[in-house]
């Protein structure tokens, strides 16, 4: 381990990721226990459609994944968002690889950025972009602040609820590009599709998404195109 390394994890003892229990050095930031447990998507199931974009998902959004995605937006958010990030980056190229050319994200709205003062989604775009020694370009704006999606259960209000809502500044620097587009939850897919959707209209080239986690529910199988419910197993 390198000495820098070292006394930092003994200045600010290195947390898990996920369930935020103190570990005995930094590794990799996920606890032994939750690397184990972690409930991975496997195969095919790891690429859903939101709307008419494929979106490559990591894990469930369960347990210790949903206490994880909830501290970022608290607690030390960079070292969370460093270890997401990479996840998101590895299921991005083992699904997407040599389909996008930028790495971008789908903004919160100015309001809600001033009042939590960061984009967790960016933050997340940064650390994945970071594998591959990109830098996340900002290529999307939120035109107006919306209820949070996790507020609403239903599909058709959700998509209702971010119609229309993201905007692309500067249609110049989309324009014929291929998009990595990275947000933190997939779980309806309405916000990506809309972010994707916008990126289209701009000019852009394709977009592919990618996220963290995605839930159980109304996945659309890649392969077979029909709509699974894994609820009950
Ligand atoms: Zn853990």
């Amino acid at each position: 381990m390198r000495m820098i390394t070292a006394i930092l994890d003994i200045l600010f003892p290195p947390r898990c990721a996920f369930c935020g229990r103190l570990m005995e050095c930094t590794g990799n930031g996920v606890c032994p226990d939750c690397e184990e447990k972690l409930p991975y998507i496997e195969g095919d199931k790891c690429v859903r459609f939101v709307g008419d974009f494929r979106c490559a998902v990591a894990l469930y959004y369960e347990d210790m994944v949903k206490d994880g995605v909830h501290s970022l937006k608290f607690g030390r958010k960079s070292n969370r968002a460093a270890v997401f990030g990479r996840y998101i980056a590895e299921v991005a190229a083992e699904q997407f690889a040599g389909e996008f050319d930028e790495v971008t994200y789908v903004p919160v709205s100015w309001k809600r950025n001033f009042t939590r003062g960061f984009d967790q989604a960016r933050l997340l775009a940064r650390a994945a972009a970071g594998v591959w020694g990109m830098r996340e370009v900002s290529s999307l704006k939120k035109v107006r602040h919306t209820r949070a999606q996790s507020s609403l259960n239903d599909a058709v209000k959700r998509k209702e609820n971010v119609k229309g809502v993201y905007r692309v500044p500067r249609p110049e620097r989309v324009r014929g590009r291929r998009f990595l587009l990275v947000d933190d939850v997939a779980t309806t897919g309405s916000t990506l599709a809309a972010g994707a959707s916008a990126l289209m209209e701009a000019g852009a080239a394709s977009v592919v998404c990618a996220t963290l986690a995605g839930g159980h529910r109304h996945i659309e199988n890649s392969v077979t195109g029909q709509t699974m419910d894994r609820s009950d197993g």
